[in-house]
């Protein structure tokens, strides 16, 4: 089923293109690159959305919503978990309500898929959710990215959104969230940088995430230590493999499946 290499999800829908730069987690943020290559494939909706700065490139500022990408979850007929833009942030200041309120929609008219939102402006998504929504779709899952300590508020934003799964992506982890309270977080994926620019992971930060988790009785998933090893050395994500204490860790949170979905799309 999986039709990307991101461990925890089967599929990526992108009904955005284009984000900005919002915290240090952004720095080598891999959609800017994967952007530019897409627009050198000359598809359509990645055109034009970023710039070269010296031998980097970055987001344009410019952000774009694909009404043609709206239906493509549609035409997926068995049930999947869908990871809602990987290559954007839906709740980006640029997309509009309406936009948004859309997107929504179509989750909801496709109950036998699994989505996860993850954003880095989970106050916007609060607010979105608890006044024009006001729907807990048991098939949406919603996250924040915390890459360190600066951004331990938006767990707080998370909290306060109606939702019937949160989930906190520590990806890349670039500091110590020491203390980090995951009291009604239902799922904490954890992961190390890669890529060129790549900054370290530490274990003993995976150990104060891990120990929370045991606390809180959040699933915990160890996604990768990317360019960084255990052992503080720099080489290939692959080398460096997915093992911690030992082994993998591929937990997920528990869920409410509709049967009767699930059973006529066997
Ligand atoms: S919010 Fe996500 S997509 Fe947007 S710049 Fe940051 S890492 Fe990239």
């Amino acid at each position: 089923m999986a039709e990307t290499e991101i461990e925890w999800t089967d599929s990526t829908w992108n009904p955005v293109a284009g984000c900005s730069i919002i915290s240090e987690g952004c720095k080598n943020c891999y959609a800017m690159e994967m952007s530019k290559r897409l627009e050198s494939m000359r598809v359509e909706k990645y055109i034009g959305l970023t710039r070269q700065t010296g031998k980097r490139v970055v987001w344009n500022g410019v952000v774009r919503e694909d009404e043609k990408s709206l239906t493509t979850p549609y035409s997926w007929k068995k049930p999947r978990k869908i990871f809602v833009n990987s290559m954007s942030d839906l709740f980006h200041d640029d997309v509009s309500d309406e936009f948004i309120l859309r997107v929504w929609n179509v989750m909801r008219e496709t109950p036998r898929h699994s989505y996860q939102i993850l954003t880095k402006r989970p106050g916007r998504m609060r607010d979105i959710i608890s006044t024009k929504i006001n729907d807990i779709l048991p098939n949406v899952w919603l996250g924040t990215s915390v890459e360190n300590a600066d951004v331990l508020h938006r767990i707080d934003s998370l909290r306060e959104v109606p939702a019937a799964i949160r989930f906190i992506s520590f990806e890349p982890l670039i500091g110590s969230v020491a203390g980090v309270d995951l009291g009604g977080i239902d799922w904490a994926i954890v992961g190390g940088e890669s890529g060129r620019a790549a900054r370290p992971i530490k274990e003993c930060w995976i150990d104060e995430i891990y120990e929370q988790c045991l606390i809180s009785e959040t699933a915990f998933f160890f996604k990768q230590w990317g360019a960084w090893g255990k052992d503080n050395k720099k080489r290939s994500k692959k080398d460096n493999g997915r093992e911690y204490r030992g082994r993998t860790w591929d937990e997920m949170p528990i869920t409410i499946v509709d049967p009767s979905q699930q059973a006529s799309f066997r």
